[in-house]
């Protein structure tokens, strides 16, 4: 075997950068079909960033993380916790945050809570490091690093004090 074709055989066939409900539930998918996916991200960062007390502009049923036996939604973790999640019913963003950190315990493996640094493209797929210097290969990358890393308070609310983005950590 060449280098090369060893180099490309310790790849994991999928990186997935970010934690939140899109990368999780991509990461699920591709573990129940065999494959070997990588999920890097703090799980549901944005959503423990948001202030205790929000709640939930979505209803529950459309709220649902995705695994495809469809053993992870959210009314399994509401009724684990003996809560209802129910239409018309507003779902406090503690639940849903606490739910997806929930499902990823139950659907995500390998799970790495360090921040991806770069993405590259290199042979046969990506070269990826994370933020203290590993380096590692991937067939595939699935970005879903959501909206924190674009924040963007424009000018003079990012200083208002009375005025504060949900995604904003407290002053
Ligand atoms: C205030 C507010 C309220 C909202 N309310 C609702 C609602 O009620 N219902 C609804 O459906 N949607 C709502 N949304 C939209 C919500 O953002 C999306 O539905 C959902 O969070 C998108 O999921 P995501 O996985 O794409 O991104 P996110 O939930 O943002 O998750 C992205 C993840 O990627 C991680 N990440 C980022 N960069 C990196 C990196 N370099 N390396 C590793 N990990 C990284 C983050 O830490 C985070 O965990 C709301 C958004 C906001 C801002």
């Amino acid at each position: 075997m060449t280098a090369e074709g060893a180099r490309s055989r310790s790849a994991h066939d999928l990186v997935v950068v970010g934690a939140g409900p899109y990368g999780l539930s991509v990461a699920a998918h591709a573990a129940a079909h065999g494959l070997d996916p990588r999920t890097f991200g703090r799980p549901m960062a944005s959503w423990h960033a948001m202030p205790s007390g929000m709640f939930l502009k979505s209803e529950p049923w459309a709220s649902h993380l995705s695994d495809p036996a469809g053993a992870y939604g959210l009314d399994a973790y509401a009724a684990s916790r003996g809560v209802r999640a129910e239409h018309g019913v507003p779902l406090p963003v503690d639940l849903f945050a606490a739910y997806g950190d929930w499902f990823a315990r139950q659907a995500v493996p390998a799970l790495d809570e360090r921040l991806i640094a770069s993405v590259a493209p290199a042979a046969r797929g990506f070269a990826l490091r994370t933020e203290d210097g590993e380096t590692l290969r991937a067939r595939t990358v699935a970005l879903a690093v959501g909206v924190l890393p674009f924040l963007e308070i424009p000018g003079p609310c990012g200083t208002a004090p009375a005025v504060r983005h949900p995604l904003q950590p407290p002053r």
